[in-house]
């Protein structure tokens, strides 16, 4: 196995090397030689979007590394919305079960249309490896978080009006340093026979552009580029087409024009595209990887695992061990933990 730490490439030194794939073991001039890095094992899955109780995900953060562990992933992030509040239950957890584990977020940021009349248009930031002490980072996490919660219980009151609901029913279903959603309205309207599932009030009472619904402020994709970066950490667009993405961010059109488009992102320090997505319609990807190879922006995939909450099984889709390490090279807030696949 190698282990990343503070920058410098280390290896221990399994006895024996059972597949072909331990040749490629990375080796460092005045670095013990790792002659075994894989032990055969553990699989060198990367997956680098997944969702805890401290946000939407039904698993605890713990669970969701015990669940990465049984599904033989190597390397995965914990990238709750708007909130590091899983880190340190996640990290003991990864510590424990030998799991790599790169601390991350995905913040919730919007664009808007300048060409048609400043429509907003939500953007997901996943932010790698950041300082979770950085204070423009954790004022914005608050902020966010602060304006969701009060959000949710204006869409609730709204909602009290026709059904038979309270906040104080909601609130109760939310676990302590969650991130309050739209879900949470969910459940207690299946609990209550209200709806049949979370797809029946997604596509009805708690629609985007139903009556119920009350916009929530999100900081800019610019902003949140650069509190990222700020804190040390590697912007990647998740799920950039996700529905045909937004007029700002997908890849309809000549490429050129997709170019020019992405150059903007590129150059406020947008440094990479979760490209490997259930969510990014498939017939834009091409597009989207010439874009990233132009720009030199790294790849990414990943499963955006929320356990029961959603269907997206762990390792869906996978990052490649060269766009992990660049990520590393690329990040100064925190360091990951623990064991790194090898050829990262
Ligand atoms: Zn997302
Ligand atoms: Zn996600």
């Amino acid at each position: 196995m190698a282990f990343w730490t503070e920058g410098a490439f280390y290896s221990l030194t399994p006895l024996q090397c059972p597949t072909p794939m331990c040749s490629k073991a990375p080796v460092l001039p005045g670095r013990s030689v790792n002659t075994a890095p894989y032990d055969g094992v553990m699989s060198e899955l990367i997956d680098l979007h997944t969702h805890s109780t401290a946000s939407d995900g039904s698993d605890s953060p713990g669970e969701v590394i015990a669940a990465a562990a049984k599904a033989g992933i190597h390397t995965v992030a914990l990238t709750d919305h708007d909130t590091v509040s899983g880190w340190a239950e996640a990290t003991e957890a990864a510590t424990a079960l030998d799991v790599g584990l790169i601390p991350g977020i995905e913040l919730s940021t919007q664009v808007f249309d300048e060409d048609n009349g400043f429509e907003p248009h939500s953007v997901h930031l996943l932010g790698y490896l950041i300082d979770p002490t950085h204070p423009q980072l954790v004022e914005e996490m608050a902020k966010i978080r602060s304006h969701r919660d009060n959000r949710l219980q204006m869409m609730v009151e709204k909602l009290a009006k026709d059904f038979p609901i309270s906040w104080l029913e909601v609130r109760a279903g939310i676990p302590d340093g969650a991130t309050p959603g739209r879900p949470h309205i969910a459940e207690v309207l299946i609990a209550k026979g209200i709806v049949k599932d979370t797809t029946e009030a997604f596509q009805h009472i708690l629609a985007g552009d139903g009556p119920y619904h009350v916009p929530h402020y999100a900081p800019t994709l610019e902003t949140g580029i650069r509190i990222i970066r700020e804190a040390g950490g590697v912007p990647v667009l998740a799920h950039p087409l996700s529905r045909g993405g937004t007029p700002l961010t997908d890849v309809r059109g000549p490429v050129e024009e997709a170019v020019t488009r992405y150059q903007r992102w590129w150059e406020l320090g947008l440094m990479g595209v979760e490209l490997h997505h259930r969510e990014n319609v498939p017939e834009q990807r091409p597009a989207l990887e010439e874009v990233a190879g132009t720009l030199g922006l790294i790849v990414t995939g990943s499963s955006d695992y929320h356990g029961s909450k959603k269907p997206n099984p762990l390792g869906e889709h996978t990052t490649t061990p060269e766009a992990l390490r660049e990520i590393l090279e690329r990040s100064s807030g925190v360091r990951p933990i623990g064991a790194m696949p090898a050829g990262v």
